[in-house]
């Protein structure tokens, strides 16, 4: 399988117009695009070649009374195939391991691809706790899934520390983002030894400041099948090149 290139555009951008113009620019085949969910329908009409995918969901798979809330199902219906599940932007709002679990099924049982994020904080890595953490994130929902399900789930590791626009709880920051790729490797490789130990099967992606500069170092790993992109997709030019970096 080619490797990916996922456009998380967070809240961005403004309007429909501006969706559209970037949706265009990031049309290609290895590229799966995450706008806002206002914006889907727009964009979906837009990529002829890339992939739609979402930002979140709701557990419940069927329709009710959930004010605000997003199902699968609605999400398929127009046209979306890859769903973002645990990203540390809704961690840091308080979603926890529990509910990301049923997020997943939620996705799997009408046939989305979950993207299931899992990365430590600076101060879990500062105290050599980065493997812990990410063990317990990844076991939580893996123990909760059928096994069906194995080989139709990405699990994104994303350094917390290394995400370009989340805020670093501690001033000093010990790490820096270029040197996230390289670390992330060996957690990477951790987790594929323990999916593999409870028979299971993953794709890994890589997350965290991924840019013009460092997609090939990242795209260069034989562990890591792709990157999810937060801040450079939303720049057309910068991300129109990386996806030419990666197909060459
Ligand atoms: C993200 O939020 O998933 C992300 C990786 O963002 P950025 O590329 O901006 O660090």
């Amino acid at each position: 399988m080619k490797k990916l290139l996922m456009a998380n555009w967070k809240m961005n951008p403004k309007t429909e117009k501006e969706a559209i113009r970037l949706a265009k620019a990031s049309d290609a085949a290895n590229v799966v695009v995450y706008p806002p969910f206002p914006f889907l329908p727009a964009v979906a009409k837009a990529l002829k070649k890339a992939t739609l995918g979402a930002q979140d969901l709701f557990w419940e798979a069927e329709t009710g009374p959930y004010t605000g809330e997003v199902s699968a199902r609605e999400l398929k219906s127009v046209g979306v195939e890859y769903v973002i599940i645990g990203h540390s932007s809704r961690r840091a709002l308080g979603e926890k391991d529990e509910v990301i679990a049923k997020k997943v099924q939620a996705a799997l049982s009408v046939g989305l691809v979950p993207i299931l994020c899992v990365g430590e904080v600076l101060e879990e890595r500062e105290a050599g706790r980065a493997q812990e953490v990410v063990d317990k994130q990844l076991r939580t929902v893996l123990s909760q899934l059928p096994l069906v399900a194995h080989g139709q789930l990405f699990v994104a590791y994303e350094p917390v520390w290394a995400i370009s626009t989340t805020p670093h709880s501690s001033g000093l920051q010990s790490l820096s983002a270029e040197e996230a790729p390289a670390k992330s490797v060996e957690l990477i490789r951790y987790m594929q030894h323990m999916v593999s130990t409870i028979q299971m099967e993953t794709k890994f992606l890589y997350g965290g400041s991924v840019n013009l500069k460092n997609v090939q170092e990242v795209f260069g790993y034989d562990e890591i099948d792709g990157a999810l992109v937060g801040g450079a997709s939303l720049k057309a030019a910068e991300f129109g090149k990386m996806i030419k970096e990666v197909s060459t």
